[in-house]
């Protein structure tokens, strides 16, 4: 069996020609007009190795915004910035079996974020981002990231002012209940700032170098940090969808609405994929097949014995 490092593009050809059959019954969403127009054909993979390795295949020029797969690093630069003591005083680390964004589910809670890697947990942490406003936060949480993974993420304008002008009302309304709860601080900076990091946007190689954070020790992160970001993607990471693919793929995960979708593998590597079309929880549907096959023929779970 080879192992993650020694794959050529040989052998993620036909991986990759499955996971677009199963990306051809996926839908690209069409709440934000500007995420609606990408190519359902697009496909793009990236594996970064922790010992060097690395490997880009097929749409790889292609940029798109990372939306929700910022969340993990998020709460990765709180809990470097102000400890996990108080992160977890903002947000819980329970799994969801909601959507991403229900407010039903943050009513049924208390008005709790259950968890961050959903949009109630990612708004209230937004509101905590150290500057002074949520330019300021989104540019040094950005540079912060940019230096930590070598990665040259940016902010794409033209999709946040679509994301503006097509505000989520749900998003809003989670963000009042927020208010209302105690949770949440500056309704309006905290929507600001949750909408500006969900469009630091790049290609796969980006995403997969900001996963290998997560994988490898790295002298300038604690490793309880990363150890609890990979634990909360591994149960959170899929939404309602995550305890499946946990069991299935084994492997700590974050899924975004623009078709990244990042996989942790501890100690080996990142695979970041991108695919646009998603499956009724909101995961990019051949994204997570290729990473299953993948997973499955190298034995990557975790549980592998
Ligand atoms: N900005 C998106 C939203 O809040 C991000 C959600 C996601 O990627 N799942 O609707």
């Amino acid at each position: 069996m080879k192992q993650l490092s020694q794959l050529t593009a040989k052998d993620l050809s036909p991986w990759i020609q499955q996971a677009q059959i199963q990306a051809a019954k996926g839908l690209v969403p069409d709440r934000i007009p500007q995420l609606a127009v990408a190519d359902p054909r697009y496909f793009a993979v990236h594996i970064c190795c922790t010992t060097g390795e690395s490997i880009g295949y097929q749409d790889t020029a292609c940029v798109f915004p990372l939306m929700s797969v910022i969340k993990p690093f998020l709460l990765l630069y709180l809990l470097e910035k102000l400890g996990a003591e108080k992160v977890l005083q903002w947000v819980g680390v329970e799994p969801s079996t909601a959507p991403f964004n229900s407010l039903e589910q943050l009513i049924a809670d208390g008005g709790r974020p259950r968890n961050p890697m959903i949009n109630s947990g990612a708004i209230t942490l937004a509101d905590k981002l150290p500057g002074k406003d949520a330019n300021q936060r989104t540019q040094q949480f950005c540079q912060w990231l940019n230096q930590l993974a070598s990665c040259q993420l940016t902010l794409d304008e033209s999709m946040l002012a679509c994301v503006r002008l097509s505000r989520s009302p749900t998003n809003l309304a989670i963000a009042h209940h927020l208010h209302s709860s105690g949770y949440l601080e500056n309704i309006e900076s905290a929507i600001d700032t949750y909408e500006q990091i969900c469009c630091l946007s790049g290609q796969v190689a980006d995403l997969a170098l900001l996963g290998k954070l997560l994988a490898a020790e790295n002298h300038l992160l604690k490793p309880q940090n990363c150890q609890l970001v990979n634990g909360v993607m591994f149960t959170c990471g899929l939404y309602q969808a995550s305890a499946e693919f946990a069991i299935r793929i084994g492997l700590p995960m974050k899924s975004g609405v623009g078709g990244g979708l990042l996989a942790v593998i501890p100690r080996v590597g990142a695979i970041a994929c991108y695919s646009p079309p998603l499956d009724s929880v909101g995961n990019p549907l051949g994204a997570i097949a290729f990473i299953e096959a993948l997973s499955g023929s190298l034995q990557l779970s975790v549980f592998s014995p």
